[in-house]
């Protein structure tokens, strides 16, 4: 990485397209689980892990009235987490139409029950890529946001540097002030170590598998060319589509070119080691499941699962700048 940009050769264009076209068809395409699909998911209790780890998240940044942009919604499965954080106002984005349709239902409510339970924010969806479009453009009217969130969506952006930077642009031109950007993704240190210790190119357990192609069978990979380094990710239940390496330092120096700055980074198991200490936290996770029946440990989660939580970090960012004085 240096500075004023110069990363090297990019994918063409086309390329980019298709691949984030790939992505957005492979979420599309995954339909909304019955409650009874989901439990009996091989991953469940990861599942329900990162749930407890965005549901945190929320809780110790979100503050009430705060007004929500939430990038990459997916299927909206963060809803009752900014509704329980009380939150003022929500806007989803997200580049699968599919996801984006379950949103709207989730918020709308599918059946009688759930109507008459409405959420008690108003909310905004937008169907576009995150990571190409200017997002100011389309809201302009509800900026700017207190609080931005982007969950296991990140990486899709570090395909070009181009991609990056626009992802970055977007959320630091549309948060206030000292607002917060809270999110997850892969932990390239990990993900690059496993790649190293395995014997080829890939590796993986029971319930995930990653691979990279032959372009790196050094496994080298010069900080001169820190974009479109590209896996192939499967995640039993959840994900199968290529994926980008995000190196966290350089992350971290793009982002302070946003006026983004650094407030915390945790690979999930340190996260969770501290947050578990945390009696509310501890009791929010006997809630959400992830937790046997009378015991403070994380023994529903098989070793693989945890294992791949191992593949994840947390991050929390801070724009520049004094708050507004209310
Ligand atoms: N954030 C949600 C959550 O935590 O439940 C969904 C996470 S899912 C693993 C990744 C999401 O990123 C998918 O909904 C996918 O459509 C979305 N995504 C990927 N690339 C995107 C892009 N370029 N612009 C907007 N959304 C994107």
């Amino acid at each position: 990485y240096g500075a004023g940009g110069g990363y090297g050769a990019q994918q063409g264009y086309s390329d980019e397209r298709n691949s984030a076209r790939r992505v957005a068809d492979h979420y599309s395409a995954r339909s909304n689980q019955t409650l009874e699909e989901r439990e009996n998911s091989p991953i469940i209790h990861l599942k329900k892990l990162n749930n407890w780890i965005k549901s945190v998240l929320i809780q110790l940044y979100a503050r009430p009235g705060d007004c929500v942009l939430d990038l990459a919604c997916g299927k909206g499965g963060d809803l009752i987490k900014w509704d329980k954080a009380r939150v003022g106002y929500y806007v989803g984005v997200d580049i699968a139409e599919g996801s984006i349709k379950d949103c709207m239902t989730r918020y709308n409510g599918d059946t009688d029950q759930q109507r008459k339970k409405k959420f008690s924010f108003p909310a905004r969806l937008i169907c576009t890529d995150c990571y190409e479009a200017r997002l100011d453009e389309y809201l302009y009217e509800d900026a700017p946001f207190d609080i931005c969130s982007c969950q296991f969506a990140l990486h899709y952006s570090w395909s070009t540097e181009a991609r990056a930077r626009q992802a970055l642009a977007n959320v630091s031109a549309l948060l206030r002030p000292g607002g917060i950007f809270i999110g997850t993704m892969p932990d390239a240190n990990v993900i690059i170590k496993r790649l190293r210790e395995s014997e080829g190119l890939e590796f993986g357990n029971s319930v995930y598998w990653v691979s990279f192609g032959e372009e790196y069978s050094e496994k080298k990979f010069p900080a001169s060319r820190p974009f479109g380094i590209k896996y192939k990710f499967h995640l039993e239940d959840a994900v199968d589509c290529p994926e980008w390496v995000v190196p966290f330092h350089l992350f971290k120096l793009l982002a302070e070119e946003y006026d983004l700055e650094l407030v915390l980074m945790k690979n999930f198991h340190e996260f969770v080691h501290e947050y578990m200490q945390k009696p509310e936290f501890t009791e929010l996770m006997r809630r959400l499941g992830a937790l046997g029946d009378g015991r403070n440990d994380l023994s529903t989660l098989s070793q693989d699962e945890w294992e791949v939580s191992y593949l994840y970090l947390a991050f929390v960012l801070r724009k520049r700048g004094q708050p507004p004085t209310q």
